[in-house]
């Protein structure tokens, strides 16, 4: 009662996350790619948003450029695993890593754990909330829309310690007051059988590996994603231009919708990549393919 919050979506709880946390001049690390709800959820509490680079192929953080980013204004980081775009998941390794840093600079931790069934080839999620100290300073953010696929359900959750759920809650009660009560109980129904969330990952690790698979001789290049429904490939051997007027090219003239990684990037230049999803039925996933390779 004291440690979840039901909320409407995931972005809703991230507003309320962000809003219970940041001060105006605060400033809050953040990922690019960053997923786009982050940075304006920031600023439009008056805090500054301080944009580090996942590099690529790993799209992990580099902690020893975390540790120089952090300065007196620095109040906390915002995390997704598994991420959004980019497919990558955090290891143990990197949670001792952060957990260093929270102590030693008093920050908070946001994590984005939304695709958090969704880890592949016999991973585990690793969840922030997970580790011993982390999360007693961490909002653990996640959807049953990722889960479900029912992703125009909205309903998601906050778990963190109570003082920190008090904190949210101060935002939550005046931001929704309360949560869609009829899709509560069709979760809570659903919920009843684990069999319904405990195969998601195999689910859509078939999906990735078809389409991997159909990519074979396409010229896009790839690491395969470790969790989420993205798959990022590199495009540099087939277009020169921006990933934007690829993107636009592959509706217009393909009848493929791809989503360029421009606009998760704010301070850094994107790379040469565009992200599929593959949360779709295999004929179409297999009609995409085909129409991908007609560029
Ligand atoms: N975080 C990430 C990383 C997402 O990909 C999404 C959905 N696109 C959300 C949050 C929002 O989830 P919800 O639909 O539950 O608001």
């Amino acid at each position: 009662d004291k440690e979840v919050t039901v909320t409407a979506g995931a972005t809703q709880a991230l507003a309320a996350a962000i809003a219970a946390l940041v001060h105006p001049g605060d400033e809050i690390i953040v990922f690019e790619p960053t997923y786009d709800a982050y940075v304006p959820l920031i600023e439009v509490q008056g805090g500054k948003a301080v944009a580090l680079e996942l590099k690529a192929p790993s799209f992990l953080p580099d902690w020893a450029e975390v540790a120089q980013a952090i300065g007196p204004k620095t109040r906390g980081i915002i995390l997704n695993t598994p991420h959004n775009p980019c497919g990558s998941t955090l290891s143990e390794n990197d949670l001792e890593q952060l957990s260093k840093l929270v102590n030693e600079h008093n920050l908070y931790v946001v994590s984005d754990e939304v695709y958090e069934h969704i880890v592949f080839d016999d991973g585990k999620h690793i969840s922030v909330g997970s580790h011993k100290e982390l999360k007693d300073r961490t909002f653990v953010i996640s959807s049953f829309g990722k889960t479900f696929h029912t992703t125009g359900w909205k309903i998601g959750y906050c778990l963190a310690p109570e003082n920190i759920s008090w904190e949210f809650r101060k935002v939550h009660q005046f931001m929704v007051y309360s949560v869609s009560t009829p899709v509560q109980y069709a979760y809570a129904d659903y919920l009843t059988k684990p069999e319904n969330y405990l195969n998601v990952a195999d689910f859509y690790q078939t999906k990735r590996d078809f389409v991997l698979e159909k990519l074979e001789g396409s010229g896009f290049t790839y690491t395969k994603a470790s969790g989420s429904y993205f798959q990022l490939i590199d495009y540099s051997a087939i277009h020169q231009g921006s990933g934007v007027e690829l993107a636009v090219k592959l509706v217009k003239e393909n009848g493929i919708a791809l989503i360029p990684l421009e606009p998760f990037y704010v301070k850094f230049s994107a790379p040469k990549m565009i992200r599929i999803c593959f949360a779709k039925t295999n004929e179409v996933l297999k009609s995409g393919i085909e129409r991908l390779k007609m560029s």
